[in-house]
């Protein structure tokens, strides 16, 4: 309702978000430490931060999300947070026995200035990290950045404390998968697999945060990299890293600590952009694509054929996270949608904008980082309303006030299942993506029809 005061009239705004777009780091680096296996992320922070990340996160996936916090006081907060910490370390490996322990950062914290480094060597120095077991850290400031800069930051940490390079290469290949969900990262798994590619993925949240329910608790899943495979990394042919936002900065780490070559592409959201992964892949590892994969690209050109005239034309308008948005946009112009705006709370640089613009025209409203919130993006949807809107559950409420239909993808998604399980990435994952804009365009002309005009068949 409060939603129906938003004015049309933009202005510009530099140093006030209304409803952002984003939601903070530590969410993001929590979800990557839960793709090493056996780990427990930890947030050096007060309790309520930590209980928001996890309740984020657990709303998502509609599954118990493990963590653990620092639990700063007044006292922490004054003298900083080291005898937390250490005492932390000494409880977890003592109680809850993970592999490792992933420590990220939150807003108190990095105001005090604690130096995590320093700490984690006085906790070994001290004797509070049990033989074999490991503690990484990252720095993930809330007060700049996203989620998606949190994630980045933790699966280039993971690279900076695990890789090695021991001089022996392998034949493997490192995938980093981005910030998706874990169906996506299970989906990239199938195909790297089905064309005879031995990969490493990381951080890797499938059978993790999407597990199975067989009436046992389990503390730590069955899923998520292991620390010996992410060590291993190190020691790869090449790595294909997907997003340059989520993905990049731990790409290039691991070619400057152990000297192995990359290639930076776009998350593999419709035909084009699987298209350029599985050619990656095919390079890197020097193997042929199956047949069973071009089956799966030929049922989705065949469905984008038999319906493009529903597509074509249709005007809509994405807001989210900047990875998604890049690869999303090619592929909905590749059905000859028409993009009028891309909204993401997340500062995502100039090349961000520059891969938007190479697939759509001058025309389209490109914003990010500071005043790119709900509330512009609102203000943009009410000048020139698009036929379909993309953006998470927040998105929704725009969507009834609006009366235009809401295509869920991205984080989080509260009000719906389904992205646990179905990927939006590969073949498989654009005719999920085809089917659901389909079906939206399609109940709504039938919705919307006059009686003489409501057909049996489309
Ligand atoms: S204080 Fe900072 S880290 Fe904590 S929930 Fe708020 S934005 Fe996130």
């Amino acid at each position: 309702m409060l939603l129906r005061h938003t004015p049309e009239t933009l202005a510009d705004r530099s140093a006030l978000t209304v409803n952002p777009a984003k939601t903070c780091q530590p969410v993001g680096a929590m979800y990557a430490a839960l793709g090493i296996h056996n780990c427990l992320p930890h947030s050096h922070g007060s309790q309520g931060c930590c209980a928001y990340h996890r309740s984020a996160l657990t709303r998502h996936y509609k599954d118990p999300i493990m963590a653990t916090t620092s639990s700063f006081t007044e006292g922490a907060s004054v003298f900083g947070g080291q005898a937390n910490l250490l005492e932390a370390i000494n409880n977890i490996f003592t109680i809850y026995g993970p592999d490792i322990v992933a420590v990220h950062t939150t807003c108190l914290s990095e105001v005090i200035g604690d130096d995590l480094g320093q700490i984690i060597n006085k906790a070994i120095a001290d004797g509070k990290i049990p033989k074999g077991k490991r503690v990484i850290h990252t720095n993930t400031p809330s007060f700049k950045g996203s989620h998606v800069t949190g994630f980045a930051n933790m699966t280039q940490s993971m690279v900076h404390y695990l890789a090695e390079n021991t001089g022996k290469r392998t034949g493997q290949i490192n995938i980093i998968p981005g910030f998706v969900e874990p169906s996506d990262m299970a989906e990239i798994k199938r195909i790297s697999s089905l064309m005879g590619v031995k990969s490493i993925l990381f951080p890797d949240t499938s059978e993790v945060v999407n597990g199975p329910l067989d009436g046992r608790f389990h503390m730590y899943p069955k899923g998520g990299a292991t620390v010996d495979q992410i060590r291993s990394a190190g020691d790869s042919a090449f790595t294909v890293s997907l997003g340059s936002t989520a993905s990049l900065s731990a790409a290039k780490l691991l070619d400057t600590k152990c000297g192995i070559r990359f290639k930076d592409l776009e998350l593999p959201i419709g035909i084009s952009a699987t298209d350029a992964f599985v050619d990656a892949l095919r390079k890197a590892a020097g193997v042929s694509v199956p047949d069973s994969i071009m089956v799966e690209r030929g049922q989705v050109v065949d469905v984008l054929t038999d319906n493009h005239q529903y597509f074509y034309g249709k005007k809509v308008a994405l807001v989210g996270d900047p990875d998604q948005l890049v690869s999303l946009t090619q592929f909905l112009t590749d059905m000859d949608m028409k993009i009028l705006y891309v909204v993401t709370g997340t500062p995502a640089g100039a090349k961000f904008e520059e891969s938007i613009r190479g697939f759509t025209g001058p025309e389209t409203i490109i914003k990010h980082g500071l005043g790119a919130d709900l509330f512009y993006f609102h203000q943009l949807v009410k000048n020139n309303k698009p036929d379909l809107i993309f953006g998470n559950t927040y998105a929704k409420y725009i969507a009834r006030d609006e009366d235009i239909t809401l295509i869920r993808i991205g984080f989080p998604i509260y009000d719906r299942v389904g992205h646990q399980y179905f990927p939006v990435v590969g073949y498989r994952g654009a005719m999920r993506m085809m089917e659901k804009i389909l079906n939206a365009l399609l109940d709504r002309q039938d919705r919307d029809a006059p009686e003489q005009n409501f057909e049996l068949i489309m």
